[in-house]
């Protein structure tokens, strides 16, 4: 209607890792509707998940007092969400909290700190993924501590390490409309970023070359230059087969590779073999294409590589990305406005997280704990020491689980119940668990595995920052209290560790993002103060009067001698492939309307009115082969289980693909997906396994 609002709260949207800036309009004590704001990501723009998905905070099925499980109350998923107290009895939040601490401080005392590990969130705050890791890595002496980066861009976060001393990107997305040639590969942006797409597509219409790599030629194709539908798992043999021909065409920038990289040499040996002519079987896509493609890249004056989990998450995915890093640093596309590296992250906050150390190998900043200097330096800032065995990653944890070794886990806001690969596996580990602590806003598939549930905040019911793709630091802001008993996630985090025996005073999330300035260089320049005042403050910031630094490494790079680093990827085989018994590819991912699981989508009612239910995607052509109708149920199997759901026809995909999204528990894809690791960012293989497909 048009009465007018009471209030207007500015805060940043709670999806995806673009970080639109948004304003709450309050009318009656609820968010009535959502509006976009000038923010520097998005200027006003807004896709459905950020204008629409808000109405989940007063779902009927938000938890609102502390839960305990009942005695002999049997774990797994036969809880009805709305009908929580069939299996937990509700109770204050003085004995949920002693509970809970007794639980992880008796497993401690029995078993050691390293028999506890945690999962924080890349849907928190900064200033929560600071507190959790300390909580941790400080109560429990062990540093087992992870989150959902590690099933999104491990792979591509290790290689840029590796390759450049970085791992957040080199510029924004915004950074397209300066660009001459866009490739953007493994990545569906129109649905998973869907404003940072609308930059590309602007780009497009005012003359610049689109290039969208991918096995599936999603609705991105439509606005691009070109589409590479190159073979699932192929990118090594693509991306090696550009670099041969830029090599070989000597297209590539010799004073730029002089000056700023080292190890060409070695690669333009080893890239020897990879001719077009080689690789186009391999990849798919025939060579004259590949030189043509290698050659608009190479000649571009400006150019931008954006990538997703089609390019991480595979056992090669570090390769993967070692091969996109090549490819801007032996051209030069790195450094200058319109050029640069740009994986998209996912989560609207998991580069904050990851910069807050929710990673299990790294301190905040990225600092390794297997160094002594560099733990000597957190020892004399946190008061407390530090555990010099890196702990364990998410997949690594769970397999931990079965073999006893970890025996309680506190989880805050991350559904591995739901987003774990082999899924039946990891739901297995997590009701073996002696002691299970969940805080999170709905009785999520993970909670109800719980021993005790903490009841928590969603996004507009908390003050705190986030980091979105673009190196952006936003303020985001409550408009609303949490329903009932439930508190901010930050207070909870707080007085658990209370409760553990920790002497923490942290009073407002202010005097936790100062400590983070303390002990993080990337936030120096950057205030609380700041952030409030301006909303956005881009890292790294030069001075307290500037707006940060949109592109870096014009001079070199944050390695020890100042230069990018070459590193050969040789071409492998996904670690599970299609034979007579499973003759098909899956694939998962997201679709627009549903983030991730779909704790908050599902149950935000515009969302779930679009697309309510799960379905299988495949080419006409093939369901047409398996003698299936669209709309008609079939099964899907793997070597690790089988789910039903209705097929979609879709000419996106392969002849040999099927791709399911993996936010709905009733057909839940990661029952499917294969929990085989990268080697070096220990991310799944969710992009590829073999399966069969029959009419039910
Ligand atoms: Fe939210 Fe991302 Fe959509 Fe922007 S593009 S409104 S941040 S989900």
């Amino acid at each position: 209607g048009s009465r007018a609002v009471e209030r207007e709260v500015d805060s940043v949207c709670p999806y995806c890792g673009v970080g639109c800036q948004i304003s709450y309009k309050i009318r009656d004590g609820e968010i009535a509707y959502v509006e976009g704001r000038e923010g520097p990501a998005n200027e006003n723009r807004l896709c459905v998940k950020g204008r629409f998905g808000f109405d989940y905070i007063s779902n009927p099925q938000r938890l609102t007092k502390p839960l305990i499980r009942r005695e002999n109350a049997p774990k797994g998923l036969n809880i009805d969400p709305a009908n929580p107290l069939t299996h937990f009895r509700e109770t204050s939040w003085d004995e949920a909290l002693g509970l809970a601490a007794g639980g992880l401080n008796r497993i401690r005392k029995d078993h050691g700190g390293h028999a506890i590990a945690g999962f924080g969130s890349a849907k928190g705050s900064n200033e929560e993924a600071y507190l959790f890791q300390k909580l941790i890595r400080q109560a429990f002496g062990t540093n087992n501590v992870d989150h959902c980066t590690r099933l999104c861009h491990a792979s591509s976060v290790a290689a840029l390490m590796e390759g450049i001393g970085s791992g957040a990107v080199t510029a924004p997305f915004t950074d397209a409309l300066q660009a001459d040639v866009i490739i953007v590969i493994g990545a569906n942006p129109t649905e998973n970023h869907p404003v940072a797409a609308t930059y590309f597509k602007q780009a497009a219409k005012a003359g610049a070359r689109l290039i969208v790599m991918d096995p599936r030629g999603h609705a991105l194709r439509n606005h691009a230059s070109d589409l590479v539908q190159f073979r699932p798992g192929s990118d090594v043999a693509l991306l090696n087969a550009m670099m041969h021909v830029i090599v070989a065409e000597e297209l590539y920038d010799r004073q730029y590779v002089q000056a700023h990289t080292e190890g060409f040499d070695k690669l333009s040996a080893h890239l020897a073999r990879y001719t077009p002519e080689a690789m186009a079987p391999v990849c798919g896509i025939e060579a004259g294409r590949i030189r043509e493609l290698a050659r608009a890249y190479a000649q571009a004056e400006r150019a931008m590589i954006f990538w997703g989990m089609g390019v991480s998450q595979h056992t090669h995915g570090t390769d993967n990305a070692r091969c996109l890093i090549s490819l801007a640093l032996m051209t030069g596309h790195v450094g200058r406005p319109g050029t640069g590296l740009h994986p998209l992250r996912g989560q609207n906050n998991v580069q904050g997280a990851s910069d807050a150390g929710l990673i299990p190998m790294v301190l905040p900043d990225y600092a390794k704990v297997s160094d002594p200097a560099t733990r000597e330096r957190f020892e004399a800032l946190w008061g407390f020491a530090i555990d010099p065995q890196p702990g364990l990653t998410v997949v690594e944890i769970i397999e931990a689980i079965h073999r006893e070794e970890i025996r309680a886990m506190y989880i805050m806001g991350e559904n591995p119940a739901m987003s774990d690969p082999d899924v039946a596996h990891a739901r297995e580990a997590l009701a073996a668990l002696d002691h299970l602590v969940v805080q999170d806003i709905f009785l999520t598939e993970t909670a109800m595995f719980a021993d005790i549930i903490l009841p928590a905040s969603a996004w507009p019911e908390k003050t705190g920052t986030v980091t979105n793709t673009n190196r952006q630091v936003q303020m985001g802001r409550p408009a609303l209290p949490p329903p009932g008993d439930a508190r901010e996630d930050l207070a909870i985090i707080i007085d658990l560790a209370r409760h553990l025996g920790l002497d923490w005073d942290y009073t407002h999330p202010r005097e936790v993002f100062a400590e983070m300035a303390q002990v993080m260089p990337s936030m120096a320049n950057i205030s609380w103060e700041r952030l409030e005042r301006e909303g956005a403050v881009t890292y790294p910031c030069p001075a307290p009067d500037e707006p940060g630094s949109a592109i870096v490494f014009g001079d070199g790079f944050p390695r020890e001698g100042g230069r990018g680093l070459f590193v050969p990827a040789d071409v492998t085989d996904p670690a599970e492939l299609p034979d007579e018994a499973f003759p098909l590819v899956l694939t998962t991912g997201r679709q627009l309307e549903h983030w991730h699981t779909g704790a908050m989508t599902r149950r935000a009612s515009v969302l779930d009115a679009i697309e309510p239910g799960p379905s299988a995607s495949l080419h006409p052509d093939t369901l047409a082969r398996l003698g299936i109708a669209p709309g008609e149920t079939i099964r899907v199997e793997t070597r690790r289980g089988a789910i039903s759901l209705p097929a979609r026809a879709d000419t996106a995909l392969q002849s040999r693909m099927v791709f399911i999204p993996f936010a709905y528990v009733e057909a839940a894809a990661n029952i499917l997906t294969n929990p085989v690791l990268d080697p070096y960012g220990k991310i799944p293989e969710f992009k590829f396994c073999a399966a069969r497909v029959a009419r039910e």
